[in-house]
């Protein structure tokens, strides 16, 4: 028996020795980071669920029981058995249930998932119980993602492949440390006094892990696109595993890169950032074909990225390597977001990063987590660490008021959004205004990849606001509020323009660099009676910031020149021009202050990163000043650092 087999060894005689004869135990596996036991007597430990519950804690480990495939009915008799026991309520149609032979797991799309976990679980354990099917619940969501649906086809058709990555990835992960030295050592590769391509080192003696791996397609220069996994002469295939924040391409873009050059190893992130990452990555392959910019990667490597992520709830503290174990939690900034604590080594340090965080109130996301266990060292982004925004509440009233101005001398507004986040954001401050009639009930029309996101936004209700949440559980959900029109394939925009009724329109891009609300624009513009209302940042060399800097100048330039197929149009912009500031999914410099004064407990060293240099400037002399005049509760002798791309910083020597 060799060094690497003593760990997995024990772990299983552990379990032989402590789960009882009854349950018929067959055997163990290691399924990436968790534990997968088989047994034929289901029914013994779900009425034993305490010896589970003890195991694990022993053994800390990430445990799953599964029945041996002998004690399963057969599929079309475990299929006729489930529809019988499910309540007409639940939605099931026979096509909705399909079996995962390899995993032994039953997978059922349902309209109303909440209902198998009622009662304790009480439905879900029936099933269990009567067909040895072990139940995987997936909400069918109100509106239909294409994406989703395909996404989950085909992590079920390739379960034989995704087994054996599991058990790749656990054997990796179980397995003797071989180093008697700890040392810990960060090393920033992307997104480091810049915004975009984010990605951190994180090494240990034993472990190699990748905290994001992003893009950055508006860089001067290839090497300023990519991190610089290449300058440290690191492969690809040495990386341990990736751990994903949050399914923006400046944080998951060149994920699949890494797929291309030989890891092979995992990709942890929520289930939402997982279907995110997929739906975007696809977008931008894309959009690099068509305007003719090769990416360094191609589909086949997008299946991949997917096929080898094991999705993480927030709290679930889960082993990534022998020494290093991670737990995730909510951010605030899009769907999925997670901030990482990383436990590295038994006590040897914590790391917290923050990825993209909002520590502040909107409409979909409750505001950042603040409580760790322990935090030795916080890794915290900075992209408007030079900015304080406009009080939310503010913001909102603002953007109602143009729209309803806009509505009463029958014009039309244009909302150009951002597809992931911006767009739901609007959507549901559009929906409750109209509601509870502060605005009135006109059409408002929904276009471009908006209703892909938002369809992954109605499939983890539990990961959004309270509020939210309970209006998409009743009847009420916001997404599909009765005025809403999701408008599909080709389109009649200049009918909808045309038409003498007042209307709304949300479409991508958030910048007018293509897309549908390009196209709106060209055809609103000339109406005085028309408003144009922006609501993300608008960047540098877009024809949206071009459009924002004309109109807002002491002499307006009421003209603006647009690409329309190989040709150039000049339009004049008679209609009103507003951009409404307070949106944005990141904290702005008072709430990144708010943010260290309220985590729980305060960190010894903070790393700025994901800021332009003047943010991270401005953050850092607040920070300093504040902990000088005791107005920030943190250490005298607090360590603060802004590495550049590069650098690296020992944490543990
Ligand atoms: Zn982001």
């Amino acid at each position: 028996m060799g060094l690497v087999d003593r760990v997995r060894k024990r772990i299983v005689e552990e379990i032989f020795k402590r789960i009882p004869p009854e349950a018929q135990l067959t055997r163990v596996e290691f399924e990436g980071p968790v534990i997968a036991i088989y047994v034929k007597n289901v029914k013994f430990i779900i009425e034993n669920e305490g010896i589970i519950k003890t195991l694990a804690k022993t053994l800390r480990k990430r445990i799953v029981i599964r029945v041996d495939e002998s004690a399963r009915l057969p599929e079309k008799e475990a299929k006729k058995r489930i529809l019988q026991l499910l309540p007409e309520s639940v939605g099931v149609k026979p096509e909705n249930i399909s079996f995962d032979k390899v995993l032994g797991e039953v997978i059922i799309r349902a309209r109303n998932s909440e209902i198998f976990f009622h009662d304790r679980k009480l439905l879900y354990n029936i099933i269990f119980v009567e067909t040895g099917w072990r139940p995987s619940i997936v909400r069918e969501p109100p509106l239909r993602s294409k994406i989703l649906e395909a996404a989950l086809n085909y992590m079920i058709a390739q379960s034989d492949y995704r087994r054996d990555v599991l058990r790749a990835v656990g054997e990796r992960i179980h397995r003797e440390t071989i180093f008697k030295d700890q040392y810990l050592r960060i090393t920033a590769l992307g997104g480091f006094r810049e915004v975009g391509r984010s990605a951190i080192l994180v090494e240990t003696a034993e472990s190699k892990v990748l905290l994001d791996f992003g893009f950055n397609p508006s860089a001067p220069s290839v090497k300023q696109m990519m991190p610089r996994l290449d300058a440290l002469g690191i492969n690809p295939e040495e990386i341990d595993a990736v751990v994903l924040t949050h399914a923006h391409l400046d944080h998951c873009g060149l994920i699949p890169f890494l797929f291309k050059y030989g890891y092979q190893g995992p990709v942890y992130a929520t289930k939402a950032t997982r279907d995110l990452m997929v739906l975007l990555q696809l977008d931008l392959l894309d959009i690099s074909k068509r305007e003719g910019k090769p990416l360094p990667y191609d589909i086949k490597d997008v299946h991949k990225a997917l096929l080898h992520t094991i999705p993480l709830k927030y709290g679930e503290v889960t082993d990534i390597t022998p020494d290093i174990r991670i737990t995730l939690y909510n951010a605030g900034h899009i769907l999925g977001s997670a901030m990482v604590h990383m436990h590295v080594g038994s006590g040897l340090h914590n790391i917290v990063y923050t990825g993209d965080f909002k520590f502040g109130r909107t409409r979909l996301l409750n505001k950042a987590h603040t409580e760790f266990p322990r935090v030795d060292t916080l890794i915290m982004e900075s992209t408007y660490g030079g900015v304080v925004q406009k009080p939310r509440k503010e913001a909102e009233e603002e953007f109602i008021n143009l729209i309803k101005k806009t509505i009463e001398r029958k014009g039309k507004v244009l909302i150009p959004a951002l597809a992931v986040g911006r767009a739901q954001e609007v959507m549901v401050i559009i929906a409750f205004a109209m509601q509870s009639g502060a605005l009135p009930e006109v059409p408002v029309y929904i276009e471009g990849m908006i209703n892909e996101v938002t369809a992954i936004h109605t499939a983890y209700p539990e990961l959004l606001s309270r509020e939210v949440r309970e209006k998409i559980y009743s009847a009420e959900n916001p997404f599909t509020y009765r005025t809403f029109k999701v408008l599909e394939g080709k389109t009649a925009r200049a009918d909808i323009v045309e038409s003498e009724e007042p209307c709304i329109i949300i479409a991508t891009s958030g910048m007018l660099t293509g897309g549908p609300a390009v196209e709106y624009f060209r055809l609103m513009a000339p109406d005085p009676k028309n408003t144009l209302i922006f609501v993300n940042y608008q960047v540098e060399g877009t024809l949206g910031r071009k459009i924002k800097d004309r109109m807002e100048s002491d002499s307006p330039i009421k003209e603006v020149n647009v690409v329309v197929g190989d040709k150039i149009e000049t339009i004049r912009i008679n209609m009103e021009v507003h951009s409404v500031e307070g949106f944005s999914g990141h904290s702005d410099h008072r709430q990144l202050l708010a943010y260290l004064a309220n985590i729980n407990p305060k960190p010894k060293r903070i790393i700025l990163n994901h800021g332009e240099p003047e943010a991270i400037r401005a953050l850092a002399n607040s920070i300093s000043k504040k902990i000088q005049k005791k107005t920030l509760p943190l250490p005298q002798d607090i360590e603060l650092y802004a590495p550049r791309v590069l650098d690296s910083l020992s944490l543990v020597i």
